[in-house]
């Protein structure tokens, strides 16, 4: 099912292009579904981006259209990596933006993890 108001999807987003080996990442983790890698320019000690293999904009477009193997392999490799990372025990934070409310900058669905430091309110205020 088409999600209203979502724009295309940009084979040349930075994500697709990290996903096709043209640009390289700092690999943490992947798998069938997923990949996770260091963000570019980390905003916390630790910031790593899951991302579904799958051309998918936001989560309304992911869930809408990818099968239920790609949904629950998605949201496991994020399980997966806080894991990998070892951050049950100090706590950390997911967080994904969806568009420009949210100041999205890549148009491919994806989380932010964040640790490694007392991360703050969970918004700024307005
Ligand atoms: P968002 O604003 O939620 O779309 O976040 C996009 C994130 O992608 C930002 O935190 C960027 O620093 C990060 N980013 C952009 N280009 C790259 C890249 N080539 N490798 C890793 N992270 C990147």
């Amino acid at each position: 099912m088409p999600v209203s108001g979502l724009p295309p999807y940009d084979d040349q987003n930075v994500f697709a292009r990290i996903l096709r080996g043209e640009i390289p990442s700092k690999r943490v983790y992947e798998d069938e579904w997923a990949i996770a890698f260091h963000d570019i320019a980390p905003q916390a000690p630790v910031h790593v981006l899951v991302i579904p293999r799958g051309r998918y904009v936001s989560m309304a477009d992911f869930t809408a259209r990818a099968s239920a193997a790609e949904i629950a392999g998605f949201f496991r490799a994020v399980g997966e990596v806080a894991r990998i990372l070892g951050l049950e025990a100090e706590g950390y934070r997911i967080l994904s933006n969806m568009g420009p409310a949210a100041g999205q900058e890549v148009p491919h669905l994806h989380v932010h993890i964040f640790a490694g430091r007392p991360l703050g309110p969970m918004l700024a205020r307005a």
